[in-house]
């Protein structure tokens, strides 16, 4: 693990509904085909260098790395901003949202531990890059975002790209309650609190990956749900993301 586990502890999940729901059996989702966009291989070697910073910075996960290595981040960007889709840092996307850091988002799914044909929720679209991440391990992506205007182009994107995650606009601290249970949720915007809803809308064994803390950084948290009514929770060390709005966010 490249960051150390700083807490761990153990607690029932207040008023637990039970989940009888059924996981649905839906077309799992075909990671890529990835078909090289035009331009691209000016890209490749950039792509190379920020893998191998990432390795330096302590991502060990093979597949995390394989995933960041073949997907064309500049795609998810303004093109205006191309020149700088490798660097390891945010980019604006507009509505004074952005692209995740390439560390974050290997930090985050890391942890989220994402094995082929899980079922993974992910809350705060943005501009679709981690999603497409998520779709390249092999999961069943759901992804909710809040803004209509970059729910509208991550769809385009995702989908010139071949990407087939199912996408939604609306407040993602609710979860996706059609789909619900999932294996994993990953929460890519800074939480006041881990919203219930999340957590039960968890299958249980499922993960929950959330930076959660006030608005100027946050401390990312992991928590599985072991039973019907209870989880466990680790904390890890601290990121700065922009805020988690809605019911049970800011
Ligand atoms: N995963 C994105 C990161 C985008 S930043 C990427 O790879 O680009 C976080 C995103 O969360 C923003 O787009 C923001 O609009 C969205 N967001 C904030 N609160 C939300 C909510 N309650 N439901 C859904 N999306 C939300």
């Amino acid at each position: 693990m490249f960051f150390r586990n700083l807490l761990q502890r153990r607690y029932a999940i207040p008023s637990t509904r039970k989940n009888n729901s059924t996981i649905e059996q839906l077309n799992q989702n075909e990671p890529g085909p990835l078909i090289s966009p035009p331009n691209d291989k000016k890209f490749v070697r950039r792509r190379e260098l920020l893998v191998q910073q990432l390795r330096e910075r302590g991502i060990r996960d093979e597949q995390v790395l394989k995933a960041i290595s073949s997907i064309p981040r500049q795609k998810f960007i303004d093109t205006a901003l191309e020149s700088r889709a490798y660097e390891d840092s945010p980019l604006p996307i507009g509505f004074g949202q952005t692209i995740s850091q390439p560390y974050t988002v290997a930090a985050q799914t890391e942890l989220l531990k994402v094995r082929r044909g899980n079922k993974v929720l992910e809350i705060g679209t943005g501009s679709g890059y981690q999603c497409a991440v998520l779709c390249e391990l092999g999961a069943d992506v759901y992804s909710v975002e809040r803004h209509d205007g970059l729910y509208q182009e991550a769809r385009r994107c995702l989908t010139e790209l071949g990407y087939r995650p199912k996408l939604k606009c609306g407040d993602g601290t609710k979860g996706w309650s059609a789909y619900a249970p999932y294996d994993r949720i990953l929460v890519t915007a800074g939480a006041p609190v881990v919203p219930e809803e999340l957590v039960r809308q968890l299958a249980v064994g499922g993960v929950l990956v959330i930076p959660v803390g006030d608005q100027a950084s946050q401390v990312m948290k992991r928590i599985t749900r072991v039973s019907e009514d209870e989880v466990e929770e680790e904390s890890f060390r601290e990121f700065k993301f922009v805020p988690l709005i809605g019911e049970q966010g800011w």
